[in-house]
């Protein structure tokens, strides 16, 4: 278990949150849960960047070219990020139908789940 914040691995365990084992960093005093794992290794400003070529149209797979990135790890963002901020981010414009399975399965399941409550 390693720190998301300073990368230390003096960690201790928190509790647990929402079912998920919570992790305390005891350097810098950063709580996160065993899921930011997956995250490590990417920053910020380099995910910010990804999402923001993607809201401007480009195709996934050219941002993971550019980026040096697996498109799949851009299609999790694009996840948790609509997740977080649905009306900012609401993928109206999917660069190329077609492009990926995964992100048509995540669209459609979206507008689903929009369009049963409130229509
Ligand atoms: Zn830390």
């Amino acid at each position: 278990m390693q720190c998301p914040e300073c990368q230390s691995t003096h960690v201790n365990k928190n509790g647990f949150n929402k079912g998920k084992q919570n992790y305390i960093c005891v350097d810098c005093r950063r709580q996160f849960l065993d899921c930011y794992q997956a995250q490590r290794g990417y920053s910020d400003e380099l995910k910010h960047e990804c999402l923001t070529m993607y809201v401007n149209g480009m195709g996934l797979r050219a941002i993971g070219r550019v980026k040096g990135i697996s498109h799949v790890t851009i299609i999790n963002w694009i996840k948790q990020v609509g997740e977080l901020l649905p009306s900012a981010y609401e993928p109206e414009t999917i660069p190329q139908v077609g492009e990926l399975d995964e992100l048509e399965t995540f669209v459609g399941s979206k507008k689903t789940k929009f369009g049963s409550g409130q229509w």
